[in-house]
Protein backbone atom coordinates (compact mmCIF):
# COMPACT_ATOMS: atom_id res chain seq x y z
CA UNK A 1 0.00 0.00 0.00
CA UNK A 2 2.70 2.42 0.77
CA UNK A 3 4.31 1.56 -3.25
CA UNK A 4 0.35 2.75 -4.16
CA UNK A 5 0.47 5.60 -2.35
CA UNK A 6 4.14 6.48 -3.60
CA UNK A 7 3.15 6.01 -6.69
CA UNK A 8 -0.07 8.09 -6.44
CA UNK A 9 2.03 11.33 -5.25
CA UNK A 10 3.55 11.68 -8.45
CA UNK A 11 0.78 12.83 -10.71
CA UNK A 12 -2.81 13.94 -10.12
CA UNK A 13 -5.41 10.79 -10.38
CA UNK A 14 -7.74 10.96 -13.64
CA UNK A 15 -11.55 10.99 -12.70
CA UNK A 16 -11.03 7.37 -14.57
CA UNK A 17 -8.57 6.04 -12.06
CA UNK A 18 -10.33 6.96 -9.34
CA UNK A 19 -13.54 5.06 -10.16
CA UNK A 20 -11.19 2.22 -10.15
CA UNK A 21 -9.95 2.58 -7.52
CA UNK A 22 -12.98 3.21 -5.60
CA UNK A 23 -14.64 0.02 -7.09
CA UNK A 24 -11.52 -1.78 -6.72
CA UNK A 25 -11.00 -0.64 -2.50
CA UNK A 26 -15.28 -1.70 -2.27
CA UNK A 27 -14.13 -5.48 -3.30
CA UNK A 28 -11.08 -4.92 -0.95
CA UNK A 29 -13.14 -4.25 1.95
CA UNK A 30 -15.97 -6.82 0.91
CA UNK A 31 -13.39 -9.45 1.02
CA UNK A 32 -12.14 -8.40 4.12
CA UNK A 33 -15.75 -9.06 5.82
CA UNK A 34 -15.95 -12.52 4.38
CA UNK A 35 -16.61 -14.97 6.97
CA UNK A 36 -13.33 -15.52 8.90
CA UNK A 37 -12.15 -12.63 7.31
CA UNK A 38 -10.44 -11.49 10.55
CA UNK A 39 -7.25 -11.51 11.16
CA UNK A 40 -8.18 -12.51 15.28
CA UNK A 41 -9.96 -15.49 14.06
CA UNK A 42 -7.84 -18.85 13.37
CA UNK A 43 -5.97 -20.13 10.55
CA UNK A 44 -8.49 -21.47 8.74
CA UNK A 45 -9.60 -22.44 5.07
CA UNK A 46 -11.53 -19.53 4.42
CA UNK A 47 -9.64 -17.24 6.22
CA UNK A 48 -6.95 -18.42 3.66
CA UNK A 49 -9.14 -17.59 0.92
CA UNK A 50 -10.07 -14.00 2.18
CA UNK A 51 -6.87 -13.37 2.52
CA UNK A 52 -5.51 -14.15 -0.89
CA UNK A 53 -8.58 -12.22 -2.68
CA UNK A 54 -7.07 -9.00 -0.75
CA UNK A 55 -3.88 -9.88 -2.12
CA UNK A 56 -5.67 -10.10 -5.36
CA UNK A 57 -7.47 -6.96 -5.42
CA UNK A 58 -4.32 -4.74 -3.53
CA UNK A 59 -1.94 -6.50 -6.36
CA UNK A 60 -4.79 -5.20 -9.42
CA UNK A 61 -4.87 -2.07 -7.53
CA UNK A 62 -1.52 -1.77 -7.65
CA UNK A 63 -1.56 -2.66 -11.61
CA UNK A 64 -4.56 -0.25 -12.34
CA UNK A 65 -2.10 3.13 -10.92
CA UNK A 66 0.56 1.76 -12.63
CA UNK A 67 -1.22 1.41 -16.11
CA UNK A 68 -2.01 4.96 -15.87
CA UNK A 69 1.53 6.15 -14.88
CA UNK A 70 2.57 4.21 -18.29
CA UNK A 71 0.00 6.53 -20.54
CA UNK A 72 1.23 9.44 -18.63
CA UNK A 73 4.80 8.38 -19.58
CA UNK A 74 4.13 7.51 -22.95
CA UNK A 75 2.32 11.30 -23.60
CA UNK A 76 4.99 12.56 -21.91
CA UNK A 77 7.69 10.62 -24.29
CA UNK A 78 9.09 9.47 -21.66
CA UNK A 79 8.78 5.51 -21.68
CA UNK A 80 11.58 3.68 -21.76
CA UNK A 81 11.74 0.46 -23.91
CA UNK A 82 12.84 -2.75 -22.16
CA UNK A 83 12.55 -4.91 -25.16
CA UNK A 84 13.26 -8.62 -24.43
CA UNK A 85 12.48 -12.48 -25.33
CA UNK A 86 8.33 -12.47 -24.28
CA UNK A 87 6.97 -16.40 -24.03
CA UNK A 88 3.15 -15.71 -25.07
CA UNK A 89 2.22 -17.89 -21.81
CA UNK A 90 3.88 -14.66 -20.06
CA UNK A 91 1.37 -12.27 -21.09
CA UNK A 92 -1.53 -14.35 -21.01
CA UNK A 93 -0.94 -14.78 -17.40
CA UNK A 94 -0.86 -11.18 -16.49
CA UNK A 95 -3.89 -10.50 -18.37
CA UNK A 96 -5.86 -13.73 -16.95
CA UNK A 97 -4.86 -12.40 -13.44
CA UNK A 98 -5.91 -8.47 -13.92
CA UNK A 99 -9.36 -9.73 -14.81
CA UNK A 100 -9.33 -12.55 -12.54
CA UNK A 101 -12.52 -11.51 -10.30
CA UNK A 102 -14.31 -9.30 -13.03
CA UNK A 103 -17.55 -10.34 -13.63
CA UNK A 104 -16.43 -11.26 -17.67
CA UNK A 105 -14.66 -13.39 -16.00
CA UNK A 106 -16.91 -15.14 -13.83
CA UNK A 107 -19.43 -15.30 -16.44
CA UNK A 108 -16.88 -16.75 -18.56
CA UNK A 109 -17.73 -14.48 -21.35
CA UNK A 110 -13.33 -13.77 -22.26
CA UNK A 111 -12.30 -16.04 -25.02
CA UNK A 112 -8.64 -15.40 -25.01
CA UNK A 113 -6.54 -17.54 -27.44
CA UNK A 114 -2.78 -16.74 -27.58
CA UNK A 115 -0.58 -20.12 -28.58
CA UNK A 116 0.84 -20.35 -25.15
CA UNK A 117 5.00 -21.19 -26.02
CA UNK A 118 5.44 -18.70 -29.24
CA UNK A 119 8.48 -16.50 -28.23
CA UNK A 120 8.14 -12.81 -29.67
CA UNK A 121 10.64 -10.19 -28.79
CA UNK A 122 8.76 -7.18 -27.47
CA UNK A 123 8.79 -5.06 -24.09
CA UNK A 124 6.07 -7.64 -22.01
CA UNK A 125 4.79 -4.61 -19.58
CA UNK A 126 3.83 -2.26 -22.41
CA UNK A 127 2.19 -4.96 -24.59
CA UNK A 128 0.91 -6.59 -21.75
CA UNK A 129 -1.11 -3.27 -20.63
CA UNK A 130 -2.00 -2.53 -24.05
CA UNK A 131 -3.74 -5.66 -24.30
CA UNK A 132 -6.04 -4.83 -21.06
CA UNK A 133 -6.72 -1.85 -22.24
CA UNK A 134 -8.15 -3.04 -25.21
CA UNK A 135 -10.13 -5.68 -23.35
CA UNK A 136 -11.41 -3.10 -21.19
CA UNK A 137 -12.40 -0.84 -23.78
CA UNK A 138 -14.40 -4.00 -25.19
CA UNK A 139 -16.30 -5.20 -21.75
CA UNK A 140 -16.83 -0.90 -21.77
CA UNK A 141 -18.55 -1.04 -25.57
CA UNK A 142 -20.11 -4.60 -25.58
CA UNK A 143 -23.34 -4.71 -24.75
CA UNK A 144 -24.36 -6.52 -21.10
CA UNK A 145 -23.58 -10.64 -21.15
CA UNK A 146 -21.91 -10.57 -24.81
CA UNK A 147 -18.70 -12.96 -25.24
CA UNK A 148 -16.00 -10.99 -25.72
CA UNK A 149 -12.83 -12.68 -28.26
CA UNK A 150 -9.37 -12.24 -28.07
CA UNK A 151 -6.66 -14.18 -30.39
CA UNK A 152 -3.70 -13.83 -32.33
CA UNK A 153 -2.39 -14.31 -35.25
CA UNK A 154 1.34 -14.33 -37.03
CA UNK A 155 0.72 -13.01 -40.74
CA UNK A 156 4.76 -12.61 -42.63
CA UNK A 157 6.67 -10.08 -40.39
CA UNK A 158 3.53 -8.92 -38.17
CA UNK A 159 1.66 -10.02 -35.39
CA UNK A 160 -1.98 -9.48 -34.83
CA UNK A 161 -3.43 -9.29 -31.94
CA UNK A 162 -7.64 -9.37 -32.75
CA UNK A 163 -10.78 -8.35 -30.43
CA UNK A 164 -14.19 -9.12 -31.31
CA UNK A 165 -17.41 -8.78 -30.22
CA UNK A 166 -20.85 -8.43 -31.24
CA UNK A 167 -22.80 -5.15 -31.08
CA UNK A 168 -26.34 -4.13 -32.39
CA UNK A 169 -26.19 -4.04 -36.24
CA UNK A 170 -27.36 -0.51 -36.71
CA UNK A 171 -26.13 1.01 -34.01
CA UNK A 172 -23.34 2.72 -34.68
CA UNK A 173 -20.23 3.09 -32.01
CA UNK A 174 -18.72 6.22 -32.00
CA UNK A 175 -14.95 4.25 -32.90
CA UNK A 176 -13.03 7.42 -34.03
CA UNK A 177 -13.75 9.52 -30.53
CA UNK A 178 -13.62 6.54 -28.39
CA UNK A 179 -11.49 8.26 -25.26
CA UNK A 180 -11.19 4.66 -23.96
CA UNK A 181 -9.37 3.50 -27.43
CA UNK A 182 -7.32 6.25 -26.80
CA UNK A 183 -4.35 4.49 -24.61
CA UNK A 184 -4.11 1.56 -27.02
CA UNK A 185 -4.09 3.76 -29.85
CA UNK A 186 -1.28 5.71 -28.09
CA UNK A 187 0.51 3.07 -26.55
CA UNK A 188 0.72 0.94 -29.72
CA UNK A 189 1.48 3.56 -32.32
CA UNK A 190 3.67 5.76 -30.57
CA UNK A 191 6.05 3.24 -28.20
CA UNK A 192 5.57 0.16 -29.67
CA UNK A 193 5.86 1.13 -33.34
CA UNK A 194 2.53 -0.72 -34.47
CA UNK A 195 -0.75 0.22 -35.71
CA UNK A 196 -4.24 -0.08 -34.06
CA UNK A 197 -7.10 0.00 -35.94
CA UNK A 198 -11.31 0.17 -34.57
CA UNK A 199 -14.09 -0.80 -36.89
CA UNK A 200 -17.49 -1.82 -36.76
CA UNK A 201 -18.90 -3.86 -39.63
CA UNK A 202 -22.72 -2.92 -41.36
CA UNK A 203 -23.70 -6.11 -39.47
CA UNK A 204 -22.79 -4.79 -35.99
CA UNK A 205 -19.18 -6.70 -35.59
CA UNK A 206 -16.70 -4.82 -33.56
CA UNK A 207 -13.23 -5.73 -34.57
CA UNK A 208 -10.35 -3.95 -32.81
CA UNK A 209 -6.75 -5.05 -34.30
CA UNK A 210 -3.38 -3.66 -32.93
CA UNK A 211 -0.94 -5.04 -35.63
CA UNK A 212 3.14 -5.14 -34.06
CA UNK A 213 5.93 -5.85 -35.88
CA UNK A 214 7.45 -8.78 -34.93
CA UNK A 215 10.91 -8.02 -34.24
CA UNK A 216 12.80 -5.29 -31.52
CA UNK A 217 9.70 -2.51 -31.43
CA UNK A 218 11.55 0.70 -32.22
CA UNK A 219 10.53 3.57 -29.51
CA UNK A 220 8.43 5.97 -31.56
CA UNK A 221 9.91 8.60 -28.90
CA UNK A 222 13.28 7.77 -29.39
CA UNK A 223 15.16 10.88 -29.41
CA UNK A 224 17.27 11.20 -32.26
CA UNK A 225 14.53 9.78 -35.06
CA UNK A 226 13.59 12.86 -36.59
CA UNK A 227 10.78 12.70 -38.38
CA UNK A 228 11.15 12.78 -41.80
CA UNK A 229 12.67 9.10 -41.07
CA UNK A 230 9.89 8.12 -39.30
CA UNK A 231 7.14 6.26 -41.40
CA UNK A 232 4.22 5.09 -39.16
CA UNK A 233 3.47 1.44 -39.74
CA UNK A 234 6.97 0.65 -41.62
CA UNK A 235 8.90 0.86 -38.79
CA UNK A 236 9.49 -3.03 -38.34
CA UNK A 237 12.88 -4.84 -39.01
CA UNK A 238 11.91 -5.39 -42.45
CA UNK A 239 11.09 -2.22 -43.62
CA UNK A 240 11.34 -3.08 -47.22
CA UNK A 241 8.08 -5.36 -47.13
CA UNK A 242 5.24 -3.90 -48.49
CA UNK A 243 1.51 -4.16 -47.31
CA UNK A 244 -0.96 -5.06 -49.25
CA UNK A 245 -5.10 -4.97 -48.52
CA UNK A 246 -6.98 -8.02 -49.81
CA UNK A 247 -10.76 -7.42 -50.05
CA UNK A 248 -12.87 -10.22 -50.98
CA UNK A 249 -16.10 -11.41 -49.39
CA UNK A 250 -15.12 -15.26 -49.81
CA UNK A 251 -13.01 -16.68 -47.06
CA UNK A 252 -11.86 -18.98 -49.62
CA UNK A 253 -10.03 -16.05 -52.43
CA UNK A 254 -8.70 -14.61 -49.40
CA UNK A 255 -7.15 -17.60 -48.25
CA UNK A 256 -6.11 -17.90 -51.56
CA UNK A 257 -4.66 -14.70 -52.05
CA UNK A 258 -3.00 -14.75 -48.21
CA UNK A 259 -1.31 -18.10 -49.88
CA UNK A 260 0.30 -16.97 -52.97
CA UNK A 261 1.42 -13.78 -51.54
CA UNK A 262 1.98 -13.89 -47.19
CA UNK A 263 5.83 -15.41 -48.15
CA UNK A 264 7.13 -12.01 -49.67
CA UNK A 265 4.42 -8.84 -48.24
CA UNK A 266 2.74 -8.43 -45.06
CA UNK A 267 -1.50 -9.09 -46.03
CA UNK A 268 -4.50 -7.36 -44.52
CA UNK A 269 -7.59 -8.67 -44.67
CA UNK A 270 -11.53 -7.15 -45.55
CA UNK A 271 -14.59 -9.25 -45.79
CA UNK A 272 -16.44 -6.56 -47.59
CA UNK A 273 -16.09 -2.64 -49.56
CA UNK A 274 -16.90 -0.46 -45.87
CA UNK A 275 -14.27 -2.35 -43.64
CA UNK A 276 -11.70 -2.27 -46.84
CA UNK A 277 -12.21 1.22 -46.66
CA UNK A 278 -11.49 1.89 -43.73
CA UNK A 279 -8.68 -0.36 -43.32
CA UNK A 280 -7.03 1.52 -46.06
CA UNK A 281 -7.36 4.83 -44.15
CA UNK A 282 -5.72 3.88 -41.16
CA UNK A 283 -3.12 1.47 -42.27
CA UNK A 284 -2.36 2.81 -46.05
CA UNK A 285 -1.22 -0.23 -47.86
CA UNK A 286 0.91 -0.56 -50.70
CA UNK A 287 -1.09 -1.69 -53.00
CA UNK A 288 -4.99 -2.67 -52.85
CA UNK A 289 -7.02 -6.03 -54.67
CA UNK A 290 -10.49 -5.36 -54.28
CA UNK A 291 -13.10 -7.57 -55.41
CA UNK A 292 -15.65 -6.13 -57.81
CA UNK A 293 -19.03 -8.03 -56.40
CA UNK A 294 -19.21 -7.69 -52.86
CA UNK A 295 -22.11 -7.63 -50.48
CA UNK A 296 -22.64 -3.68 -49.09
CA UNK A 297 -20.09 -1.73 -50.96
CA UNK A 298 -19.26 -3.21 -54.31
CA UNK A 299 -15.64 -2.82 -55.65
CA UNK A 300 -16.29 0.02 -58.12
CA UNK A 301 -17.65 2.08 -54.97
CA UNK A 302 -14.54 1.21 -52.53
CA UNK A 303 -12.68 2.20 -55.63
CA UNK A 304 -14.57 5.77 -56.01
CA UNK A 305 -13.96 6.55 -52.59
CA UNK A 306 -9.85 5.60 -52.30
CA UNK A 307 -9.41 7.73 -55.33
CA UNK A 308 -11.85 10.61 -53.62
CA UNK A 309 -9.39 10.92 -50.56
CA UNK A 310 -6.01 12.45 -50.57
CA UNK A 311 -4.89 9.64 -48.14
CA UNK A 312 -5.66 6.83 -50.05
CA UNK A 313 -5.38 8.47 -54.21
CA UNK A 314 -2.21 6.88 -54.66
CA UNK A 315 -2.83 3.39 -53.53
CA UNK A 316 -2.81 1.41 -56.69
CA UNK A 317 -5.72 -0.73 -56.83
CA UNK A 318 -5.81 -4.09 -58.81
CA UNK A 319 -9.83 -5.42 -59.39
CA UNK A 320 -10.37 -8.90 -58.90
CA UNK A 321 -13.10 -9.88 -61.24
CA UNK A 322 -15.24 -12.81 -62.71
CA UNK A 323 -16.95 -10.28 -64.90
CA UNK A 324 -15.25 -9.88 -68.34
CA UNK A 325 -16.64 -7.37 -70.60
CA UNK A 326 -15.15 -4.25 -72.49
CA UNK A 327 -17.91 -2.23 -70.46
CA UNK A 328 -16.67 -3.40 -66.97
CA UNK A 329 -13.03 -3.02 -67.43
CA UNK A 330 -13.69 0.64 -69.05
CA UNK A 331 -15.54 1.67 -65.85
CA UNK A 332 -12.78 0.42 -63.56
CA UNK A 333 -10.12 2.02 -65.45
CA UNK A 334 -12.13 5.53 -65.49
CA UNK A 335 -12.54 4.93 -61.79
CA UNK A 336 -8.80 5.08 -61.54
CA UNK A 337 -7.79 1.44 -61.22
CA UNK A 338 -4.68 0.20 -62.31
CA UNK A 339 -5.65 -3.09 -63.42
CA UNK A 340 -7.28 -6.17 -63.82
CA UNK A 341 -7.01 -9.80 -62.58
CA UNK A 342 -9.75 -12.47 -64.04
CA UNK A 343 -11.14 -14.91 -61.53
CA UNK A 344 -10.67 -17.50 -61.72
CA UNK A 345 -7.07 -16.36 -60.20
CA UNK A 346 -3.94 -17.52 -61.50
CA UNK A 347 -0.83 -17.41 -58.85
CA UNK A 348 1.94 -16.68 -60.93
CA UNK A 349 -0.12 -14.04 -62.71
CA UNK A 350 -1.47 -12.57 -59.40
CA UNK A 351 2.29 -12.41 -58.21
CA UNK A 352 3.45 -10.66 -61.45
CA UNK A 353 1.21 -8.02 -61.36
CA UNK A 354 0.74 -7.21 -57.81
CA UNK A 355 5.05 -7.31 -58.22
CA UNK A 356 4.96 -4.91 -61.13
CA UNK A 357 2.51 -2.15 -59.52
CA UNK A 358 4.19 -2.16 -56.44
CA UNK A 359 7.02 -1.78 -58.70
CA UNK A 360 5.80 1.08 -59.76
CA UNK A 361 4.51 2.62 -56.96
CA UNK A 362 7.98 2.56 -55.44
CA UNK A 363 9.16 4.50 -58.50
CA UNK A 364 6.48 6.82 -58.31
CA UNK A 365 7.17 7.19 -54.48
CA UNK A 366 10.77 8.06 -55.12
CA UNK A 367 9.74 10.93 -57.47
CA UNK A 368 7.22 12.57 -55.92
CA UNK A 369 9.48 12.17 -52.43
CA UNK A 370 11.99 14.22 -54.09
CA UNK A 371 9.55 17.16 -55.55
CA UNK A 372 8.95 17.29 -51.61
CA UNK A 373 11.92 18.10 -50.46
CA UNK A 374 14.26 21.45 -50.09
CA UNK A 375 17.04 21.43 -52.36
CA UNK A 376 19.46 23.35 -50.17
CA UNK A 377 18.83 22.02 -46.61
CA UNK A 378 17.64 18.50 -47.39
CA UNK A 379 14.29 18.82 -44.77
CA UNK A 380 10.83 19.04 -46.94
CA UNK A 381 10.06 22.14 -49.12
CA UNK A 382 6.87 24.52 -48.79
CA UNK A 383 5.17 22.17 -50.91
CA UNK A 384 5.36 19.25 -48.47
CA UNK A 385 4.39 21.60 -45.57
CA UNK A 386 1.13 22.56 -47.33
CA UNK A 387 0.04 18.64 -48.35
CA UNK A 388 1.03 17.77 -44.84
CA UNK A 389 -1.08 20.34 -43.08
CA UNK A 390 -3.84 19.61 -44.99
CA UNK A 391 -4.03 15.92 -43.76
CA UNK A 392 -3.00 16.73 -40.47
CA UNK A 393 -5.86 19.07 -40.07
CA UNK A 394 -8.35 16.35 -41.41
CA UNK A 395 -6.71 13.75 -39.28
CA UNK A 396 -6.75 15.89 -36.23
CA UNK A 397 -10.45 16.94 -37.06
CA UNK A 398 -11.47 13.94 -36.66
CA UNK A 399 -9.73 12.77 -33.68
CA UNK A 400 -10.53 16.00 -31.94
CA UNK A 401 -6.97 16.65 -31.16
CA UNK A 402 -5.94 19.94 -31.33
CA UNK A 403 -2.97 20.72 -33.91
CA UNK A 404 -0.20 23.15 -33.56
CA UNK A 405 2.44 25.19 -36.20
CA UNK A 406 5.84 27.17 -35.21
CA UNK A 407 7.00 29.44 -37.61
CA UNK A 408 10.80 30.57 -37.33
CA UNK A 409 12.83 33.12 -38.88
CA UNK A 410 16.36 33.46 -38.58
CA UNK A 411 17.88 36.55 -36.98
CA UNK A 412 19.85 39.24 -39.02
CA UNK A 413 20.24 36.87 -41.55
CA UNK A 414 20.55 39.64 -44.32
CA UNK A 415 23.61 40.86 -42.30
CA UNK A 416 24.63 37.56 -42.10
CA UNK A 417 24.62 37.05 -45.88
CA UNK A 418 26.46 40.19 -46.41
CA UNK A 419 29.10 39.74 -43.40
CA UNK A 420 30.30 35.64 -44.30
CA UNK A 421 28.73 35.93 -48.22
CA UNK A 422 26.17 33.19 -49.58
CA UNK A 423 27.55 30.07 -49.32
CA UNK A 424 28.77 30.73 -45.91
CA UNK A 425 24.30 31.90 -45.32
CA UNK A 426 23.54 28.74 -46.97
CA UNK A 427 25.54 26.46 -44.86
CA UNK A 428 24.35 28.41 -41.78
CA UNK A 429 20.76 27.64 -43.23
CA UNK A 430 20.94 24.32 -43.50
CA UNK A 431 22.55 24.00 -39.80
CA UNK A 432 19.40 25.99 -38.82
CA UNK A 433 17.30 22.61 -40.35
CA UNK A 434 19.47 20.34 -38.93
CA UNK A 435 18.74 21.56 -35.72
CA UNK A 436 15.16 22.04 -36.00
CA UNK A 437 14.46 18.33 -37.55
CA UNK A 438 16.47 17.36 -34.97
CA UNK A 439 14.30 18.52 -32.24
CA UNK A 440 11.32 17.27 -33.33
CA UNK A 441 10.65 13.58 -31.72
CA UNK A 442 7.28 12.19 -32.64
CA UNK A 443 6.28 10.48 -36.35
CA UNK A 444 3.67 12.57 -37.22
CA UNK A 445 5.59 15.94 -36.73
CA UNK A 446 7.63 17.50 -39.73
CA UNK A 447 10.15 20.33 -39.75
CA UNK A 448 9.89 22.03 -43.28
CA UNK A 449 11.75 25.14 -44.85
CA UNK A 450 8.57 27.71 -45.67
CA UNK A 451 10.80 29.60 -48.05
CA UNK A 452 14.52 31.89 -47.28
CA UNK A 453 15.28 32.08 -44.06
CA UNK A 454 11.79 30.75 -42.51
CA UNK A 455 11.22 28.09 -41.33
CA UNK A 456 8.17 25.88 -39.93
CA UNK A 457 7.39 22.71 -37.97
CA UNK A 458 3.94 20.71 -38.01
CA UNK A 459 2.67 19.29 -34.43
CA UNK A 460 -0.30 16.85 -34.53
CA UNK A 461 -1.77 16.46 -31.48
CA UNK A 462 0.09 18.77 -29.29
CA UNK A 463 -1.36 21.52 -27.59
CA UNK A 464 -0.45 25.26 -26.83
CA UNK A 465 1.54 24.03 -24.04
CA UNK A 466 3.24 21.12 -25.66
CA UNK A 467 3.96 23.38 -29.15
CA UNK A 468 5.81 26.35 -26.86
CA UNK A 469 7.74 23.55 -24.96
CA UNK A 470 8.74 22.18 -28.73
CA UNK A 471 9.69 26.04 -29.63
CA UNK A 472 12.01 26.49 -26.98
CA UNK A 473 13.78 23.40 -27.83
CA UNK A 474 14.18 24.23 -31.43
CA UNK A 475 14.90 27.91 -30.10
CA UNK A 476 17.95 26.56 -27.81
CA UNK A 477 18.96 23.91 -30.80
CA UNK A 478 20.19 26.85 -32.98
CA UNK A 479 21.47 28.89 -30.45
CA UNK A 480 23.68 25.53 -28.88
CA UNK A 481 24.88 25.35 -32.64
CA UNK A 482 27.23 28.64 -31.81
CA UNK A 483 27.35 29.90 -35.26
CA UNK A 484 29.37 33.33 -34.54
CA UNK A 485 27.23 36.35 -36.00
CA UNK A 486 29.38 39.14 -35.28
CA UNK A 487 26.62 41.41 -37.50
CA UNK A 488 24.05 40.42 -35.34
CA UNK A 489 21.95 43.07 -32.60
CA UNK A 490 20.82 40.61 -30.44
CA UNK A 491 23.95 38.13 -29.90
CA UNK A 492 27.49 37.02 -31.10
CA UNK A 493 25.74 33.91 -32.80
CA UNK A 494 23.10 33.06 -34.58
CA UNK A 495 19.25 32.99 -33.42
CA UNK A 496 16.05 32.24 -34.60
CA UNK A 497 12.76 33.94 -33.51
CA UNK A 498 9.68 32.19 -33.47
CA UNK A 499 5.77 32.19 -33.11
CA UNK A 500 3.87 28.99 -32.02
CA UNK A 501 0.12 28.93 -32.20
CA UNK A 502 -2.55 26.18 -31.78
CA UNK A 503 -6.32 25.32 -33.11
CA UNK A 504 -8.93 22.55 -32.81
CA UNK A 505 -9.65 22.05 -36.26
CA UNK A 506 -13.73 22.19 -37.33
CA UNK A 507 -13.45 25.23 -34.99
CA UNK A 508 -14.23 28.11 -37.83
CA UNK A 509 -10.82 28.13 -38.72
CA UNK A 510 -8.68 27.29 -41.45
CA UNK A 511 -5.33 25.52 -41.55
CA UNK A 512 -3.99 29.04 -43.72
CA UNK A 513 -5.49 31.03 -40.38
CA UNK A 514 -3.33 28.90 -37.88
CA UNK A 515 -0.25 29.32 -40.42
CA UNK A 516 -1.04 33.14 -40.50
CA UNK A 517 -1.27 32.92 -36.59
CA UNK A 518 1.96 31.43 -35.57
CA UNK A 519 3.21 34.13 -38.28
CA UNK A 520 2.03 36.92 -36.45
CA UNK A 521 3.49 35.71 -33.28
CA UNK A 522 6.74 35.18 -34.75
CA UNK A 523 6.68 39.00 -35.90
CA UNK A 524 5.55 39.41 -32.73
CA UNK A 525 8.95 37.77 -31.34
CA UNK A 526 10.65 39.97 -33.70
CA UNK A 527 9.15 43.19 -32.88
CA UNK A 528 10.42 42.08 -28.94
CA UNK A 529 13.18 42.41 -29.41
CA UNK A 530 13.81 38.58 -31.73
CA UNK A 531 15.76 35.83 -30.59
CA UNK A 532 12.85 34.18 -28.37
CA UNK A 533 9.66 32.63 -28.66
CA UNK A 534 5.80 33.89 -28.47
CA UNK A 535 2.50 32.39 -28.70
P1 LIG B 1 15.09 39.77 -39.28
O1 LIG B 1 15.93 39.58 -38.08
O2 LIG B 1 14.10 40.84 -39.14
O3 LIG B 1 14.47 38.50 -39.73
O4 LIG B 1 16.08 40.27 -40.44
P2 LIG B 1 16.67 39.45 -41.63
O5 LIG B 1 17.86 40.14 -42.16
O6 LIG B 1 16.89 38.03 -41.21
O7 LIG B 1 15.45 39.42 -42.64
P3 LIG B 1 15.31 39.84 -44.13
O8 LIG B 1 13.98 39.31 -44.55
O9 LIG B 1 15.57 41.30 -44.31
O10 LIG B 1 16.45 39.06 -44.91
C1 LIG B 1 16.41 37.72 -45.17
C2 LIG B 1 17.60 37.35 -45.99
O11 LIG B 1 17.71 35.95 -46.17
C3 LIG B 1 17.59 37.95 -47.36
C4 LIG B 1 18.25 36.93 -48.24
O12 LIG B 1 19.49 37.42 -48.69
C5 LIG B 1 18.52 35.77 -47.33
N1 LIG B 1 18.19 34.48 -47.95
C6 LIG B 1 16.97 34.03 -48.32
N2 LIG B 1 17.09 32.79 -48.89
C7 LIG B 1 18.41 32.49 -48.88
C8 LIG B 1 19.17 31.36 -49.33
O13 LIG B 1 18.65 30.36 -49.86
N3 LIG B 1 20.50 31.36 -49.13
C9 LIG B 1 21.12 32.42 -48.53
N4 LIG B 1 22.43 32.36 -48.35
N5 LIG B 1 20.43 33.49 -48.12
C10 LIG B 1 19.10 33.54 -48.29
MG1 LIG C 1 12.33 36.52 -43.22
MG1 LIG D 1 15.12 36.85 -40.77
Amino acid sequence: MRRLVELCAEQPLTRELLATMADLSVSLDQASEMPGGSPLSPDTPTRRQSASRILDFSQRLTLEVFMHRLVRHAEEGLLQLEPRTVVSAEVLDEIRFAFLHHEISRENRLDIRIEPSHPFFTDPILLTSTLIFMIKAGIHLAPPKEPIRLWMERGGAYRHFYLQFNHAAGMPLNLGNDPKLYPIRLLTERCLGGKFIAHQRPTGLVSFTITLPDASPVPREAPHATSQQAQPGKSGPDSERSTILAADDSKTIRQLIRGILAKDYDILMAGDGMEALEIAREAKPDLILLDVIMPGMNGFAVCKALKADPLTADIPVLFLTALSGDTDEAMALAGGASDFIIKPISPPVLAARVKNHLELKRNRDILRALTLLDGLTGIANRRRFDEQLHQEWLRCGRRAKPLSVILGDVDFFKCYNDGYGHVQGDDCLRRVAKAMAESLHRPGDLAARYGGEEFVCILPETDQEGARAVAETVHQAVAALGLPHEFSEVADHVTISLGVATAWPGECVTPEDLTRHADQNMYEAKRQGRNRVVG
